[in-house]
C-alpha cells in the first residue's frame, strides 16, 4: 500500500502528490511531533500556527474524500517525526511513501534513514510550489563564482514574465531600492491600516490549549493569536494587504518606530511558507494592482523582489550549501547569546523593542531582524549557531531553508560572503536615521566611548578594528577601514577599551 506523507509546512491542496490519483485512492499521513517544537525552544505561536493549520488541512482532506492518518501531539508523544512515520507505516501496512521535498536538510536525512532502515520505500518529488527547483538553481549557480541575488532575480523576472515590457524590465529599471528606503516622518508613521487578523475558531482554540499544557515553558504568548490558518484566510489576508497596505509598503519597508510592530508589511511569510497559497498568486496580485494603477511601480517591484527574488534565492542557496552552512563561522564568533534575547530586558531601546515585539507577536520585520538584532549579533561576535537557533525558534514564519541563509549568510557573514558582497554592519547612526528608538534610550547613538556610548556605535568601530585586514581588501568596505585608520591612536584605544568592557558584560547592556 502507498501513502503520501505531508509535512507541517506542505499544506498545499494542489500538491502533485495529492492530484496524482483520486482522493478515495489516496492515503495521507500527517504527524504532529512534539520533538519538532523542542529541537529548538520554539515560540508558542509558531507551534500553534503549524498545528492549527495542519488540523484544518486534514479536515479539508477528509471532506474531499481522502483517507487521512493523523497523529496528534498526544498520540506521537516524545517519538521523533521520522520514527513515528515508520510506526504508522508498519501499523497501517504501508510499504511505499511519497513525499514532497522537505524544507529542512536534517529532516530529509532523518526520514531517508528511518524509512531505509525499516524497509519502507520512499519517493521524494520536486516541490513545485517553489518557482525555481533545487536543480534549476544549482544549474544557475554553477555559472557564477559569486552568487548575487540581483542576477538570479532578473532571470526569474524574464523566465516567469513578471513586470516585463517585452525583453525589458517594466519602467526601464530592474531595481527601485533607492525609492524604497524612507524613514517615517519625524511626526511618526501616522495612521497605518491594520493587517488582517483572524479570531481563533474551535480547532485553533483546542490547539492553543494543548500548546499551553504541553509546552508551558516555551517562549511567547498566545493571547493575541490571529494568524491565518487556512487557505481561505490566507487569501483574505493577501487580498487585504494588496489593497490596503502594499501602496505604502515600498517607501516604508525599512522604517521602524516604537510600538509599531508591523509597519506596512504583509505578514504573509508564514502562510506562504506553510504552502497555504501559491507564491505565484501573490506575485500576480501585486503585478495586477500595479497594472490597474492602484500601486506604484517601486512598491510593486519592491514587494515582488522579496518573493520572486530573495525567497527563491535563499531556498536555492540553502540546498546548495547544506549541511556546511549550519556549521559556518567565518569570523570565528564565539560569544554566547545574552540572556535578554529571551526576555527583551536590555537597556538598548532598539533591541528591547525588536525583541519585545518578537516575543509578544512572534514577528519582526526584515530590517528589525537584519539591521537591529542581526547587526548586534554580528557586531558583538555572537556564536552563529546560537543566533541561528534563536531565529528558528522565535518567528512564526521560521523554517530552516529560509531562516538559515538569512541568518548565517545575510546577517552574520558566517559563510564568508558567499552571496553578500560585504558584512551588513551599521552603527547607531543608521538606527537613529531609520527609527525613533534612540529617543527613548539610555545610550547615545553618536557616542563611541563612556558610560552612555551606544553599543552599536562602539562595537561597529571595534568590529572594523578586529576585521581590518578583511575590510581593507574589499572595495565595498575599504572606506570604513580608512575611516578607522584616520582616528588617532588615543581615540582608537578608548573605543577598543569601551568595546572590551561591553563584550565582557553583554548580559548587562
Ligand atoms: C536574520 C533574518 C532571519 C529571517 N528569518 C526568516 C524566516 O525564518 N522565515 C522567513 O520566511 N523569512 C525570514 N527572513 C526574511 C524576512 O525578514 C521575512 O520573510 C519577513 O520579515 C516576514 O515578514 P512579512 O511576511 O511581513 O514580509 P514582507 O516584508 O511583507 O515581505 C514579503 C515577503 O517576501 C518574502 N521575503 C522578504 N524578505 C525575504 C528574505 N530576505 N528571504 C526570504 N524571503 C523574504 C517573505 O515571504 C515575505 O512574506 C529573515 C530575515 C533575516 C534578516
Ligand atoms: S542609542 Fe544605540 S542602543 Fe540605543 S536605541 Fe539607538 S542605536 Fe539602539
Amino acid at each position: 500500500m502507498h501513502a503520501v506523507l505531508v509535512l507541517g509546512d506542505q499544506l498545499w491542496a494542489n500538491s502533485p502528490l495529492l492530484r496524482a490519483n483520486s482522493p478515495s485512492e489516496t492515503t495521507v499521513i500527517l504527524i504532529e511531533a512534539l520533538s519538532e517544537s523542542k529541537v529548538v525552544w520554539v515560540h508558542k505561536a509558531r507551534t500553534a500556527l503549524f498545528l492549527s493549520a495542519m488540523r484544518h488541512f486534514a479536515q479539508q482532506l477528509r471532506a474531499d474524500g481522502f483517507k487521512v492518518i493523523y497523529s496528534k501531539l498526544a498520540d506521537t508523544g516524545e517519538v521523533s517525526l521520522p520514527d513515528r512515520v515508520v510506526q504508522l507505516c508498519q501499523s497501517h501496512g504501508i510499504s511505499h511513501l511519497n513525499l514532497l521535498e522537505p524544507g529542512e536538510w536534517r529532516l530529509e536525512q532523518d526520514i531517508l534513514n528511518a524509512t531505509k532502515q525499516a524497509g519502507v520505500g520512499l519517493r521524494i518529488v520536486e516541490d513545485s510550489h517553489f518557482m525555481c527547483s533545487r536543480a534549476a538553481f544549482a544549474k544557475w549557480a554553477s555559472k557564477y563564482k559569486q552568487l548575487r541575488m540581483e542576477y538570479f532575480y532578473r532571470e526569474m523576472r524574464q523566465q516567469h514574465q513578471v513586470l516585463m515590457d517585452g525583453k525589458d524590465p517594466e519602467g526601464g529599471q530592474w531595481n527601485f531600492d533607492a525609492d524604497n528606503r524612507s524613514a517615517f516622518p519625524k511626526s511618526g508613521p501616522g495612521e497605518i491600516t491594520p493587517h488582517c487578523g483572524f479570531e481563533p475558531d474551535d480547532i485553533t482554540r483546542e490547539v492553543i490549549g494543548e500548546v499551553e499544557r504541553l509546552l508551558p515553558d516555551n517562549p511567547g504568548q498566545l493571547n493575541s493569536f490571529a494568524w491565518p490558518v487556512t487557505p481561505v484566510q490566507a487569501r483574505q489576508a493577501m487580498a487585504h494587504f494588496i489593497e490596503h497596505r502594499l501602496p505604502k509598503f515600498g517607501p516604508y519597508q525599512d522604517a521602524m518606530w516604537t510600538d509599531t510592530p508591523f509597519g506596512w508589511h504583509s505578514l504573509l511569510a508564514a502562510a506562504i511558507n506553510l504552502h497555504l497559497f501559491d507564491p505565484r498568486e501573490v506575485i500576480s496580485a501585486a503585478e495586477q494592482a500595479y497594472e490597474q494603477g492602484k500601486v506604484d511601480l517601486p512598491s510593486a517591484e519592491g514587494f515582488i523582489r522579496q518573493i520572486l527574488g530573495w525567497r527563491e534565492f535563499m531556498r536555492g542557496v540553502y540546498w546548495l550549501d547544506m549541511p556546511l552552512m549550519r556549521q559556518a563561522n567565518h569570523l570565528k564568533a564565539e560569544h554566547p547569546l545574552p540572556a535578554w534575547f529571551w526576555t527583551g530586558k536590555t537597556h538598548m531601546n532598539c533591541m528591547k523593542e525588536s525583541i519585545g515585539q518578537t516575543l509578544e507577536h512572534a514577528y519582526a520585520h526584515h530590517i528589525q531582524r537584519l539591521m537591529v538584532i542581526g547587526n548586534f549579533a554580528l557586531l558583538a561576535g555572537l556564536s552563529p549557531q546560537q543566533v541561528e537557533d534563536w531565529f528558528l525558534a522565535v518567528y512564526v514564519d521560521a523554517v530552516e531553508w529560509v531562516e538559515l541563509p538569512n541568518v548565517a549568510g545575510m546577517a552574520l557573514f558566517a559563510n564568508g560572503g558567499r552571496f553578500t558582497s560585504k558584512p551588513y554592519i551599521a552603527s547607531g547612526a543608521y538606527i537613529k536615521r531609520m527609527s525613533n528608538y534612540c529617543q527613548g534610550c539610555k545610550y547615545r547613538p553618536d557616542q563611541k566611548t563612556g558610560d552612555t556610548a551606544c553599543p552599536f556605535t562602539t562595537l561597529y568601530w571595534d568590529f572594523i578594528a578586529r576585521h581590518e585586514p578583511m575590510l581593507v581588501g574589499n572595495p565595498r568596505t575599504a572606506l570604513m577601514a580608512k575611516n578607522w585608520q584616520k582616528q588617532d591612536n588615543q581615540a582608537q584605544a578608548a573605543i577598543r577599551q569601551t568595546a572590551e568592557t561591553m563584550l565582557r558584560n553583554l548580559d548587562t547592556l
